[in-house]
């Protein structure tokens, strides 16, 4: 990388004449030794083979000023500080903690020669591809070279194993570029990549318009819309209005780039989801807060017009400063209220997030347990999901969650005392949501009968 030979030339050519410090000597501490490590390491005595480079592992400092084993990822030049930037992922956790970080987050003495990543496996596996002589290169040098000579090949042109092995290593090294938005007056960090346009998706900072969601790269250009735009509330049809909380349904084919803004915004905090361009086969419902300034985005779900797999969800999001004020099982509520208007059972589209899952199962746990406390008589699982639009099988998995049904003679069957219900309820986990959907306030038909009618 030449560019971070720019950064770093001075203090190379200072310390390959005087105060050099080789690698490792004179530390007797264990690499992952987590005392004396408060001060980073960046004094001008850097030996110049120990300067990061893509690949290599290092020990950098998280921002909760823990030292872990990390890898390089990706480099750039941050234009705002002037400085080179070092995108690292943490060995051992979730990639949701990827991040950006400077020099002097690194232990720059401690390089770590022989990471256990699956990158040393894809570079074994590299050489053994290659053109059969002895000469062995690394997956580093291979890229370093192939950039100089500008060869670039497409998968087509690969080998089926190497493309497979490029297609692995863009998935597990996508770089969340932007590491920041700044929507409305929150200033929110990323946890995901997400594919905003080229010229778009490689700033460290965008701008969003809470009210369009249309995305800027400057704040001068955020500030300037800002004064222009006429944007309160979303588009589309208020259907659902409780004190300071609103809901709009938005069609993806009458609100197309708004939906687009908003899917490739939400794909900042979304692992797994892919939909960002295609929305019009789409509903999208978003729940704000209203206040004055008019109707500020919370988070949202979207719902397929016709889902062939019984989904009433496709993704669901609550923004992250919005998070654990009880939102989340707000839409989740939501969602199951237009299930049954629509007299239809539902389950959101899989996969689910590690959050979703918790959310759903504490969802679907707390509204079996509120039925199964005041009922009385017997019920089955198909009255349990003809009252509640949930599906039988997110019925079944919840009930044995609890350890409240039993499998006999070929049937799912409910096997509840008052007294394990009242256990579960008093626990927190199951506790009443903070935000109810009060059915009242809903303004909603479904689509589909609409249409019927307009056929009649
Ligand atoms: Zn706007």
């Amino acid at each position: 990388m030449a560019g971070i030979e720019k950064v770093t030339s001075s203090s190379a050519s200072e310390c390959s004449s005087q105060n050099s410090v080789p690698n490792g000597t004179g530390h007797m501490l264990s690499p992952y030794s987590p005392q004396h490590r408060e001060q980073p390491r960046i004094d001008g005595n850097i030996d110049v083979d120990t300067l990061p480079d893509i690949g290599d592992h290092f020990l950098v400092r998280r921002s909760d000023n823990s030292w872990h084993a990390a890898e390089i990822i990706q480099t750039r030049l941050n234009e705002v500080d002037g400085q080179y930037e070092f995108y690292v992922h943490y060995e051992g956790f979730n990639r949701r903690l990827d991040e950006w970080v400077f020099l002097d987050r690194f232990d720059l003495n401690n390089k770590i020669e022989d990471p256990q990543s699956k990158v040393k496996d894809v570079t074994n596996l590299m050489t053994d591809l290659s053109d059969g002589t002895d000469r062995k290169i690394t997956r580093n040098q291979k890229r370093k070279h192939d950039e100089i000579n500008h060869i670039q090949k497409t998968y087509a042109e690969m080998d089926p194993t190497t493309a497979a092995l490029e297609k692995e290593h863009e998935a597990i090294t996508k770089v969340k570029y932007i590491d920041k938005v700044q929507i409305g007056k929150y200033e929110i960090d990323a946890w995901y990549f997400s594919p905003y346009p080229e010229e778009y998706g490689k700033q460290p900072k965008l701008w969003i318009c809470e009210f369009c969601l249309k995305y800027m790269r400057l704040e001068k250009s955020y500030r300037y819309h800002q004064s222009q735009c006429t944007w309160r509330y979303p588009p589309g049809r208020e259907i659902y209005r409780k004190g300071t909380i609103s809901v709009f349904e938005v069609d993806g084919r009458d609100n197309k780039i708004y939906c687009q803004n908003l899917c490739l915004l939400a794909k900042l905090f979304l692992d797994h989801k892919t939909l960002y361009f295609d929305v019009e086969p789409f509903l999208f419902y978003i729940l704000t807060e209203v206040n004055r300034q008019g109707c500020h985005l919370v988070g949202y779900f979207s719902k397929e017009k016709e889902s062939p797999d019984g989904n009433n969800v496709a993704c669901i999001l609550t923004l992250p400063p919005f998070q654990r004020k009880g939102y989340g099982k707000f839409l989740i509520a939501f969602s199951y209220e237009l299930s049954k208007i629509d007299g239809a059972v539902g389950s959101p589209e899989k996969p689910l997030s590690d959050l979703g899952k918790l959310s759903y199962r504490s969802y679907w746990s707390w509204v079996l347990l509120e039925i199964l406390r005041d009922f009385r008589g017997t019920l089955s699982i198909k009255d349990l999901s003809q009252m509640t639009s949930i599906t039988q099988s997110d019925i079944i998995s919840t009930l044995q969650s609890l350890n409240m049904v039993k499998y006999w003679k070929g049937q799912h069957v409910i096997c509840v005392t008052p007294k394990l219900v009242e256990e579960h309820l008093k626990s927190a986990q199951y506790k009443r949501p903070v935000l109810t959907v009060d059915s009242h306030c809903l303004r909603w038909e479904p689509p589909r009968k609409i249409q019927k009618i307009i056929k009649k």
